[in-house]
Formats: C-alpha cells, sequence, structure tokens
C-alpha cells in the first residue's frame, strides 16, 4: 500500500486578478475546489482506485456551474456549445476521450466508458453520443449548457471576433461592464447588484481537470471542457486529444493541463512532461515547470497543468495570472488556491 495518495485538480487558467474578484466570490469558488476535493479524497482514503477519484472529481466539476465544462461550457461562434473530454489510466495505459459532443451531460463519464468498454480511443460527436446513448449515459438538451453568464462572454467575444479562453473572456466582460458602469456614472455593480467581477460570482468560467495517485501506487488523469468562447464549431482542442491535454503513465507521472489548446498541441504538453521524466531523468517538478514556464511561452502557449507523480509528488505551474487549483493527501486537509 502506498500512504502518499494524492488527488489534485483544476479549473481553468488564464487572467484571473485578485484586484477585481470580491472575497466572497472567491470564497466560493474556494469552496466548490475543496468540496469537490475532499470527493476524490474519500475514494482515495477508502482504497477505491486513481480512476475512480479522477472521474468522480471530474463530474463533480462538470456539474459545478463555475467552470467551463458541462453545466455552463462556453459558447461557440454558432452559438453552440460543443464539449470535449478525456481519461487516461497510468497502470495499463487505457485511455477513452470524446469530442463535439452536444447532450451527453457528463463528457467525462463517456470518456471512462470509451476507455473501458471500446477497443476505439476516440469518439467524435454523432457517433460519440450514439455510443454514449448505448452505453445508456444521461443526456440533456443543449439549454441545460447554456447560462446567461456565459452568453454575455460570447457576445463580447463576437464582437471582437475572436476567440478566447474563458477566463479571459471572462476579464473583458468584467472590462466592458465597467465602463458601461463609469459611462452610467455607477459604481461597479451589474444589474443582480453584485459586484463585475473577472469571474462571474454566480456563474462558471475554466476548464477542468483531475490527476490522482492510488494508494495501490497507481496514477490516472482526466480532463473536461466547453473549449474557448466563439469557437469555430468543429474546433477541437487540446483537452480531449491523449498526449496534449490529458496523460497518465504509473511509470512517470499523470498530467491534466489548460490553456491555449492549439498551442498545448502542438507542443503535446501533457507526454512532454512525462517524456521529460523518463527520457532525461527530470523531477515532476522540473518537468512541469520546464513545459509550462519555458516551452510553451515559447509559441505563445497560455495556461497551466496539473501533475502528480508516483511517488505522491505533486506540481501545479501555470504561466496566467491564475488557475482554479488545489491538491488533497489522504488525511490532510485539502489546500486550494487562485492566483500566483
Ligand atoms: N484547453 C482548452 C481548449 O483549448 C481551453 C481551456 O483550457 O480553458 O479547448
Amino acid at each position: 500500500m502506498n500512504s502518499s495518495a494524492v488527488i489534485a485538480i483544476h479549473g481553468g487558467a488564464g487572467t484571473i486578478l485578485r484586484a477585481s474578484m470580491a472575497p466572497e466570490v472567491e470564497a466560493e469558488y474556494l469552496a466548490a475546489l475543496g468540496r469537490i476535493l475532499e470527493a476524490g479524497q474519500r475514494i482515495l482514503a477508502e482504497g477505491g482506485s486513481a480512476l475512480d477519484a479522477v472521474t468522480e472529481a471530474v463530474r463533480l466539476l462538470e456539474d459545478c456551474p463555475f467552470f467551463n465544462a458541462g453545466h455552463g461550457a462556453v459558447f461557440t461562434a454558432a452559438g453552440t456549445h460543443e464539449l470535449d473530454a478525456s481519461i487516461m489510466d497510468g497502470r495499463t495505459l487505457e485511455a477513452g476521450a470524446v469530442c463535439g459532443v452536444k447532450r451527453v451531460r457528463n463528457p467525462v463519464l463517456a470518456a471512462r466508458r470509451v476507455l473501458e468498454c471500446s477497443e476505439h480511443v476516440m469518439f467524435t460527436s454523432e457517433g460519440a453520443e450514439a455510443f454514449a446513448a448505448a452505453q445508456g449515459l444521461e443526456f440533456v438538451e443543449p439549454g441545460y449548457f447554456h447560462t446567461d453568464a456565459r452568453y454575455r462572454q460570447w457576445e463580447l467575444a463576437r464582437g471582437q471576433q475572436r476567440a478566447m479562453l474563458d477566463h479571459d473572456g471572462a476579464t473583458l466582460a468584467a472590462g466592458a461592464a465597467q465602463e458601461a458602469d463609469a459611462a452610467a456614472g455607477k459604481a461597479g455593480t451589474g444589474e443582480d447588484g453584485l459586484p463585475h467581477e473577472p469571474i462571474d460570482p454566480n456563474r462558471k468560467y475554466g476548464t477542468v481537470g483531475a490527476v490522482a495517485l492510488d494508494s495501490h501506487g497507481h496514477l490516472a488523469a482526466a480532463t473536461s471542457t466547453g473549449g474557448i468562447t466563439n469557437k469555430q464549431p468543429g474546433r477541437v482542442g487540446d483537452t480531449p486529444l491523449i498526449g496534449a491535454g490529458c496523460y497518465a503513465d504509473d511509470a512517470t507521472c499523470a498530467v491534466s493541463t489548460t490553456g491555449s489548446g492549439e498551442m498545448f498541441m502542438r507542443m503535446v504538453a501533457a507526454y512532454d512532461v512525462a517524456a521529460q521524466m523518463q527520457y532525461r531523468g527530470a523531477t515532476l517538478a522540473d518537468a512541469a515547470a520546464n513545459v509550462v514556464m519555458e516551452r510553451l511561452p515559447r509559441i505563445d502557449g497560455r495556461g497551466g497543468l496539473i501533475a502528480v507523480d508516483a511517488q505522491g509528488n505533486v506540481a501545479l505551474p501555470f504561466n496566467t495570472e491564475g488557475m482554479y487549483r488545489g491538491y488533497a493527501r489522504v488525511g490532510d486537509a485539502p489546500v486550494v488556491a487562485i492566483y500566483r
């Protein structure tokens, strides 16, 4: 038995500014991260697998309206939602992924079923939904993913004719709201009476992921997202790609990423952390920092990752202003954070 069982999660990285985040909003985010870590921690404490712990943590993150995955996903340029998710078992190197699903309530559960029940690794759009339906997974109407805050964020991104990371869109939305308030001679409060935040106090923002080491010494990783605001329909980022957005191998580490997906794909970011450990003998901290702080910035890659190795070391590097993140060792209180 391995006594260093641990789970780490993220809720996305981007322009998250402490100066414009109200304390009560910050507290809500930290509480949500803490609750979800505790759920994963319980599974590990009972001797459950890393695979089960990351599946449950990401399922809860998808259901939580604060984050850009499942309920609360960002809008595409067509005003729709297209969700991506992946999962990998470090014990067997088995993996599963879905991309472009529009009605599966929890894409991570679909990815898990692909891992367990299919000879394939990845299914896309209608084929992924047909597979999920055959597996008896829960379907929802597309409206389930809609939130007003995300819609406003999308309208702003559309106005600028660009796609953007969820947190950057949130910051833009807050800036526009503050400008409108200033023009109207009002203080920085919205129509709901709440302060304008870079992160809407009631709603979402942030690709999600989890990595874990269980008490049997096995690693797993899972990642889920709505993608980036105003993305072209059919666009797929790093999240569902094994090696880019998600990777796990008991011999090295488990990794889940968040950020500008195109750059994470080009750097094969998640696998690069494992490869640096395997081929150049880097520590987890060194490999993770190299990918996030040196390699990704060379091509303007913005974001971060969470990683855990077979000894229970945890690394949570990011090169943006903030990343919703935390980890919990079995027996210890969860540690959660947002800013640098
Ligand atoms: N990496 C995700 C994507 O490109 C976005 C994010 O992490 O927020 O789809």
